[in-house]
């Protein structure tokens, strides 16, 4: 028996976006425990803005779980938060988003790294003399300074010890800013290990007196790039068969849906999608082949290989809950018939 810090987290109930919460259980087991064997568990929902004072418990139900390298029999517990009668909390968006296992998701997470309020490397005051150009996978001390890449290479071995599916790294086109891609196949499994993920990195940067800012514009109106949250998709359909014609009819519902996609796409969204810095408009919808202003980008390769592959949303902003926006991208593509 070896006694296992089970690290419970959860999504609370702050709008527009939630933070991550987590606290420790500690419990015997023979081994790495199967997800079967960890309990439900319980906080106060007065504290996270889930329940009222007078009837406050919450409970944590667990629905997956993850190798914690960083603590002795270390697991994280990623938890769905219901009612003491068992049904899922209005904050729990996960309990009822559509999912379907055939249905990819690659995710690009952009963030700034920040200190002291500013982004990780800017001068106390001002700007850095050296505008935007150089910082895009970039390289040397005086443009990436010496902590961001301690940082994002110890939280791809953290994530890839945890067994989750990141794909890559790379420095963006601002100061102080960065991107992780995560690619799972189902919207819960891609949108669960990008929370993680998400977590590993703020809990990692706290030793590093740095925080993540996740916001999609932290530098406001200026000539600084913002955050998106690329939302890489493709369904067996559009891998194995697609077609110009079912493109099209796909591409005009997400015409026809655009509002509602941007509801669910992160908050301030009309700060980012401006037209500028690699965006198109928030209130336009529009695809191209390699247009990177565009709302979807096609990969080059796609209409080529007879529109079969994957399509990236470059909607969806830093801050954007994965659960929502996979399912919002599912719902959209069920309203466009398969061809016979
Ligand atoms: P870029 O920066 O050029 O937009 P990235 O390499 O950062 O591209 O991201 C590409 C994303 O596309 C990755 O997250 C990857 O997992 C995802 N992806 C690749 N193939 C598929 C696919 N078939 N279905 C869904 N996502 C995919
Ligand atoms: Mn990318
Ligand atoms: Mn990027
Ligand atoms: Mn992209």
């Amino acid at each position: 028996m070896a006694k296992y810090k089970l690290e419970y987290i959860w999504l609370d109930g702050y709008k527009p976006v939630p933070n991550i919460r987590g606290k420790t259980l500690i419990k015997d087991f023979e081994s790495f425990p199967a997800l079967e064997k960890l309990p439900n568990w319980g906080f106060d929902g007065s504290s996270t803005q889930q329940a009222e004072g007078h009837s406050s418990d919450c409970i944590l139900k667990p629905v997956a779980r993850y190798l914690d390298t960083t603590v002795k029999n270390g697991v994280i517990v990623l938890c769905e938060v219901l009612h003491p009668d068992l049904t899922p909390h209005s904050t729990n968006a996960r309990a009822t988003i559509l999912d379907d296992p055939e249905t990819w998701f690659g995710f690009e997470q952009e963030y700034f790294l920040y200190k002291d309020g500013q982004p990780l490397g800017f001068p106390a005051e001002g700007f850095p003399k050296e505008g935007q150009g150089r910082y895009y996978c970039g390289v040397g001390y005086s443009l990436m300074g010496d902590i961001a890449r301690k940082i994002v290479n110890e939280h791809l071995d953290l994530c890839l010890d945890a067994g989750i599916n990141h794909e890559g790294i790379n420095s963006e086109v601002a100061k102080g800013q960065w991107e992780f891609q995560i690619f799972g196949k189902g919207s819960k499994k891609a949108a669960d290990e990008m929370w993680v993920a998400r977590y590993l990195l703020m809990r990692l940067c706290e030793k590093y007196g740095v925080d993540v800012n996740w916001h999609c514009k932290p530098l406001g109106a200026t000539d600084w790039n913002g955050s998106g949250m690329h939302s890489n998709f493709s369904t067996k359909y559009l891998r194995e068969v697609g077609g110009k014609e079912y493109f099209e009819s796909l591409m005009a519902a997400f015409d026809k849906y655009k509002a509602e996609h941007i509801l669910v796409y992160g908050p301030d969204n009309h700060m980012r999608l401006t037209g500028l810095h690699e965006t198109q408009a928030i209130d336009k919808f529009n695809y191209g082949v390699s247009n990177r202003g565009a709302s979807i980008r096609l990969p080059h390769h796609m209409p080529k290989n007879g529109y079969k592959g994957y399509l990236e949303d470059r909607r969806p902003n830093s801050q954007g809950d994965p659960y929502k926006i996979a399912s919002r991208i599912l719902e959209t593509i069920s309203t466009v018939p398969i061809p016979k």
